[in-house]
């Protein structure tokens, strides 16, 4: 099989920053996308299931969507707009309490902050310190949060982190970290004992399945424990779903099914529906203590964004058949993965997630680089997350049709029969520029 030649990614190599990351993975170079698949420069076509981590859940240029952003750019609608009052951000604001709010039962304040994920974060601990007084974060083992100050203190990788790091961060064993230790009780302990050496903390900051930390999950049980005790002590549990949120495990937040009421939620990631930057922090009524002007920030008005994200909630949340489609795959995916447990059983170490956000921990983290390589080879995109990328992260569209996932299943189960029981058939480097003479 042919894969792009180093010529047409000179310029990149040549120019572009170290700091490049997720490109070193799948060396070709993207020009089109639709749905599920990627094209590359020679119209290759690649199955897709990052799906950006988890920034376009509703495929690439979904339709419907992609209309509403043609028809606004033609009649030239407003584009920069500060956070001035637009006809895209009143229908975006009327629509989600409308569609996503309402429904359950949430009366949460919207803020526009920054347009990113780390930005929200960032709004949300500001706010917390801002309303308690208090300076400390609890975050916990494996979250991450993003990588600007703040949000880089309440992340835990070791690769990401830096000196000077927010350091007003209280870390706690997240949900399962330790075998036999209950995080809630010990939490409870330490704010219960006086000389804990633990300061009140402001919030409490976590994903309820962490995505990059490698799809650990949170029981349903352990967050409705957390809401209660944070509740009684006064302290804000604030709910990161940038990635776990906008349908990607099920629900359109991740935390619907354990019933539980966060004080904030952010949100980025798949909120536009069209991979635009876009990000948006939920607050309590009570909790909306700024003073105008006091969190600004110069694209905290993306109209294209809000015009994507009110169609894509029109489309895609305004009845069931999204939910409904999310479950039948889901349930296609568990078999799936049912399968290869037992078949590869000796290298697996455990399967994890719910909707369409799964990981397959191997025991070897080599192995896992390898399957991801061997997957690329037959034009799949899939990463890797956990702290030593020892985790498979399957990540497919929500919209994806059956056909073109089992495509894609068929192609990772081909990959790890590949790599786990003909190694000697599978290259060893990591070196991801090798993947040129690789098949
Ligand atoms: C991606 C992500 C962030 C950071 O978002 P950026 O847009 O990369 O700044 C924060 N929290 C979670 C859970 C994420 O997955």
């Amino acid at each position: 099989m042919e894969i792009s030649g180093m010529d047409e990614l000179g310029i990149f190599a040549e120019v572009e920053s170290q700091a490049r990351s997720y490109c070193r993975s799948f060396p070709v170079v993207f020009d089109q996308a639709q749905g599920s698949y990627l094209y590359d420069l020679k119209g290759q076509a690649y199955i897709d299931f990052l799906s950006c981590a988890g920034s376009v859940n509703y495929g690439h240029n979904p339709k419907p969507v992609k209309a509403a952003v043609i028809d606004y750019l033609q009649r030239d609608g407003i584009q920069a707009a500060l956070d001035m009052h637009s006809r895209a951000k009143q229908e975006f604001l009327f629509n989600f309490r409308k569609i996503i709010l309402e429904p359950r039962a949430l009366s949460y304040k919207m803020q526009f902050t920054s347009p990113t994920g780390t930005s929200v974060v960032e709004s949300a601990i500001k706010l917390a310190r801002k309303v308690t007084g208090r300076q400390h974060i609890v975050a916990f083992t494996n979250g991450f949060h993003g990588m600007s100050n703040t949000s880089l203190g309440l992340t835990g990788n070791r690769d990401n982190r830096q000196p000077g790091v927010d350091p007003y961060v209280f870390r706690m064993p997240y949900d399962g970290y330790l075998k036999g230790l209950d995080s809630v009780e010990y939490f409870e302990r330490l704010l219960n004992d006086n000389s804990s050496g633990m300061d009140l903390p402001a919030a409490v900051i976590l994903e309820t399945i962490q995505g990059e930390g490698g799809i650990n999950v949170a029981s349903a049980d352990w967050l409705v424990r957390l809401r209660k005790l944070t509740a009684k002590h006064d302290i804000l549990l604030i709910i990161d779903d940038i990635q776990a949120g906008c349908g990607r495990t099920g629900t359109f937040f991740s935390f619907e099914p354990s019933g539980i009421t966060p004080d904030m939620v952010c949100l980025s990631k798949s909120l536009s529906g069209y991979g635009l930057p876009f990000a948006l922090l939920l607050h309590r009524p009570e909790l909306d203590q700024w003073s105008p002007g006091e969190d600004n920030g110069t694209f905290r008005g993306n109209t294209l964004a809000f015009v994507a994200a009110t169609n894509t909630l029109q489309e895609f949340w305004s009845d069931d058949r999204l939910v409904k489609h999310i479950q039948a795959n889901e349930m296609l995916l568990k078999t799936w993965l049912a399968n290869v447990t037992e078949r590869f059983a000796v290298h697996i170490k455990q399967v994890r997630g719910r909707g369409l956000f799964y990981g397959i921990e191997f025991h070897d983290a080599s192995l896992t680089a390898a399957v991801t390589r061997a997957c690329f080879a037959r034009r799949l995109i899939i990463e890797r997350c956990g702290p030593e990328d020892q985790v498979l992260k399957l990540m497919p569209a929500l919209t994806i049709d059956a056909e073109t996932l089992q495509t894609g299943l068929a192609s990772i189960f081909e990959a790890m029969q590949q790599v786990l029981e003909y190694p000697s058939s599978s290259e060893s480097d990591t070196d991801t520029d090798t993947l040129r003479f690789y098949q």
